[in-house]
């Protein structure tokens, strides 16, 4: 997986990354605690926002990606 496109998941309550161990595994109805303010943020909730804020990134990305190829081809 490209590291460029990973999403960072943020607490929903005082927004510092939520962390968690290498191999823990979040399921859907999952609660993620906060290590910052112990507050316990919903699994689907968290993903929902993380994958917005992906999106327009990788959008954002390939839009990048596609000017540069247009300046090219008309060079
Ligand atoms: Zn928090």
């Amino acid at each position: 997986m490209d590291s460029k496109f990973k999403i960072t998941c943020l607490c929903l309550f005082c927004q510092a990354p939520l962390t968690s161990d290498e191999n823990a595994v979040f399921n859907s109805g999952d609660m993620i605690k906060c290590k910052s303010c112990g507050e316990l943020n919903d699994y689907d909730s968290v993903i929902e926002i993380a994958k917005e804020k992906g999106v327009e990134k990788v959008k954002s990305e390939v839009y990048a990606d596609l000017e540069k190829t247009v300046k090219h081809l008309f060079k």
